[in-house]
């Protein structure tokens, strides 16, 4: 599929959308205005491909809205090579986010179909990551540790093990809270067992859950 004119304008507007929310960073916009979200749509929902709102990918999952996604990434205070691990691959559109801003991107994700399929466009894409099937809650200590973690589905705990797997000075954000909502939370590591906790706001995100699905 194509990105046209009419593509690239209607992607203008969304930024300017964001803009007016509240999302202040350059980075963050530019990356919003450069990745075609179109092209992580499921084919139902090609015409909201560009409207601010969350929708479905496929085995029970949404592609997050985009006033989520570029207020966790402007949470994420990213700079340039930074080695972020992404947890809930989904669509993949915040994985092409968090690339066309430069990180090194490691994605993991617990469904199969999901994993699949977000892997092959995102190559297509040239859009160069590493994907990993599996479990979040265990993150991937092999390639850690990482200057930033983020959390893409409603965890009901921090995760201990992706606390482990930041580095000192790093950051995780992560929505924390039960299925009726969740809190948006950073959590800084200041030190190797010492973190700071600052809350952003209620959002509501499909759960983080334990284990894998085939
Ligand atoms: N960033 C994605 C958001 C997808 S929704 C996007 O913009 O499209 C959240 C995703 O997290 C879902 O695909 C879900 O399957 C995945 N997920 C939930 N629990 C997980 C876990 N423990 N490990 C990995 N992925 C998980």
């Amino acid at each position: 599929m194509e990105d046209s004119y009419r593509h690239k304008g209607l992607r203008k507007k969304l930024v300017n959308e964001l803009e007016k929310k509240g999302i202040t960073d350059q980075n963050v916009l530019s990356a919003i205005n450069s990745v075609p979200r179109h092209l992580f749509m499921e084919s139902g929902f090609l015409n909201f491909s560009y409207k601010d709102s969350a929708f479905p990918i496929g085995a029970g999952q949404t592609i997050s809205q985009p006033y989520t996604v570029a207020f966790q990434t402007q949470l994420l205070k990213l700079k340039p090579q930074e080695k972020v691990l992404e947890i809930g691959t989904g669509s993949g559109y915040q994985t092409a986010i968090l690339l066309e801003m430069g990180a090194n991107v490691y994605t993991i994700e617990r469904q199969y179909e999901l994993f699949m399929k977000s892997k092959s466009l995102l190559e297509s894409l040239k859009y160069t990551a590493h994907f990993f099937y599996g479990d979040g809650y265990k993150g991937k200590p092999t390639y850690g540790p990482y200057h930033k973690i983020l959390v893409t589905a409603g965890a009901s705990e921090i995760p201990q093990n992706l606390i482990s797997q930041l580095m000192v000075g790093g950051l995780m954000v992560i929505p924390l809270g039960d299925n009726t909502g969740q809190d948006m939370v950073v959590i800084e590591k200041v030190s190797e067992n010492k973190t700071k906790t600052t809350k952003h706001g209620k959002f509501i995100f499909v759960p983080m859950l334990k284990g894998t699905n085939k």
